[in-house]
């Protein structure tokens, strides 16, 4: 039997006091040694589990004999982001569950070794990517997310001119805004994304597509467009106090923490408030990288607030095992019915109720109910709520005959063309939110369906 190969990481104690990368990544040495657990078995299953279909066994031979500038190259055959997704992509989930190794033992750790292929291009310096001759026609990307990235750069290689409109000032989408330079170092999202640009996309950042222009106006001058806008906009619990002084959304406090870089204010312009009690509303990744913020920013005690047990908490394992190293309280079957506050209307804590597990519900999960008198008080001065996201329907403005769900995500069909022709979508504004690799497998599935259109 082989041993994976353990992923060497920052201590607990120390990482829960700064914003630098956990994960410390393989050394070539263990690199090579993961990759020869790989048994070549002959109808190997684990790109069944990649939603972009990196031919997976290939690079992982091409590492057996240390020949990383081949594994680089097969990967970025059909991801432009590796470095990315080695880092964040839920692997268990996806490759490394269909590794036929994993029946027996752990499977072989393909993320792990697709983050070192990538770095290991990084460090020595990017190729710039091979583009097809000029076609003549234009497409537009909206939203530079994963799925907006993935998209302009097929876009781009097949000799398109694509801009990218971007209503934030720096490409990226949830990459950059979102996830924690902690768990997704930026100047890595940044090598990627200068990546996309080396391929000649044209970035337009700061213009809000549905304002600035609408997409009606923007298919007058495209010969084919792309939406990839993401599910940006938070979801309230809607109980009393929401709106008292101390409480954010994961979004804005994620925002402001990574994007606009507030635990390294003042010298960088924008402020949080520093909670000594924090209380993290969910169980998601969203919910894991908002309570490690709030702990690296200096609170006292960090606490998850969710309403099911451990086991369904919907964040990656290994982030829940990362945040209960280091410190971050699990208040599991509890959930707050009302937000409490003083004169002043800063917040003072919540009020919450116990909960049990009854029939499971629609989505297959138990059901939450209140067990009858177990309200109680957990005592916060930041309550941050990250109980999900849905599309921002601004996009919908100046789109005439565009469809949406009655959760007002787009409707596409199975290429990923929306109720216009012409115009595909694809990513968390079609699925409500998800994962970063099946926002970049619809962005790749939409450039395929505009190159046949555009054709
Ligand atoms: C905190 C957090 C942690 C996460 N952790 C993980 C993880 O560990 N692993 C994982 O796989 N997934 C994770 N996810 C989910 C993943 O990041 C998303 O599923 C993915 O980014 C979706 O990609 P997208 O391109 O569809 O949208 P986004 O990444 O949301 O990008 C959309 C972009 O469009 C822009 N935009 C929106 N509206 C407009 C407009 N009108 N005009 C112009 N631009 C517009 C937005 O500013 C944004 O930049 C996480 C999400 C969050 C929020």
């Amino acid at each position: 039997m082989s041993v994976r190969q353990p992923m060497p990481a920052q201590p607990a104690d120390v990482r829960a006091h700064n914003f630098k990368e956990v994960a410390l990544g393989y050394t070539q040495e263990q690199a090579v040694a993961e990759a020869e657990r790989c048994i070549e078995c002959k109808n190997p299953q684990c790109v069944k589990g990649c939603p972009v279909n990196i031919d997976i066994p290939a690079f992982i031979k091409s590492m057996k004999t240390s020949d990383f500038d081949s594994a680089i190259d097969k990967i970025k055959e059909t991801n432009s982001l590796p470095a990315v997704c080695g880092r964040v992509c839920p692997q268990e989930t996806q490759c490394e569950m269909y590794c036929i190794l994993g029946k027996k033992e752990e499977p072989v750790a393909i993320g792990r070794l697709e983050r070192f292929c990538a770095d290991y291009e990084l460090e020595k310096g990017v190729k710039a990517p091979q583009r097809a001759p000029p076609t003549g026609k234009h497409v537009a990307v909206v939203g530079s997310g994963p799925a907006g990235l993935a998209a302009a750069s097929d876009l781009a290689k097949e000799g398109h001119e694509v801009t990218m409109f971007e209503a934030l000032h720096s490409a990226g989408g949830v990459l950059i805004y979102g996830i924690p330079e902690f768990r997704l170092p930026k100047d890595i999202v940044q090598e990627e994304v200068d990546y996309i640009g080396q391929l000649g996309v044209d970035m337009k950042p700061g213009y809000v597509i549905g304002k600035i222009k609408t997409i009606d106006e923007l298919k007058n001058e495209f010969d084919a467009i792309f939406l990839g806008t993401g599910a940006g906009l938070p979801n309230f619990m809607g109980i009393d106090g929401e709106n008292l002084n101390g409480v954010y959304s994961a979004n804005e406090f994620l925002t402001r923490v990574n994007l606009m870089k507030a635990y390294q204010f003042p010298e960088y312009d924008t402020p949080i408030k520093k909670g000594k009690h924090v209380i993290v509303v969910g169980g998601g990744n969203v919910a894991m990288d908002a309570a490690r913020c709030a702990l690296r920013l200096g609170a006292d005690e960090v606490s998850i607030v969710y309403r099911r047990s451990d086991e369904e908490l919907p964040a990656r394992r290994e982030e829940i095992e990362h945040a209960k190293e280091e410190g971050i309280v699990f208040r599991l079957l509890t959930n707050p019915v009302k937000i409490l506050g003083d004169e002043k209307l800063m917040v003072t804590g919540a009020e919450c109720v116990k909960m049990e597990l009854g029939e499971p519900d629609d989505s297959g999960r138990r059901r939450p109910q209140v067990i009858e008198g177990s309200e109680h008080v957990v005592y916060a001065d930041i309550v941050i709520m990250a109980i999900g996201t849905s599309p921002n329907p601004l996009i919908f403005e100046g789109a005439e005959g565009l469809e949406a769900s009655k959760w007002g995500t787009i409707i596409v069909d199975e290429a990923g063309m929306t109720s216009i022709d012409g115009v595909c979508a694809g990513g968390d504004v079609v699925t409500g939110a998800a994962t970063v690799i099946s926002a970049m497998g619809a962005g790749k599935l939409a450039a395929s369906t505009i190159n046949e259109y555009l054709e």
